[in-house]
């Protein structure tokens, strides 16, 4: 799988990264970027729990 982060609705609030740091990351432009492509399949429920705990809903999952 492969994970998106939408930099127009992210807000920087370091939420994911706090979740999943294997993930997640925040970027110089403060907002969160992904640091791991393709995600092995290992964090999927810790990647899911990044996005029910993303208050802008900025964080897509596209499977393979
Ligand atoms: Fe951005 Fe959502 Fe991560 Fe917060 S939890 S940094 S809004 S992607």
């Amino acid at each position: 799988m492969r994970v998106l982060v939408d930099p127009d609705l992210c807000m920087g609030c370091g939420v994911c990264e706090s979740i999943a740091p294997d993930i997640f990351e925040l970027g110089d432009e403060l907002h969160a970027i992904v640091i791991l492509d393709p995600i092995p399949e290992k964090f999927r429920l810790v990647v899911e729990e990044a996005i029910a705990e993303c208050p802008e809903v900025a964080i897509t999952i596209i499977e393979d």
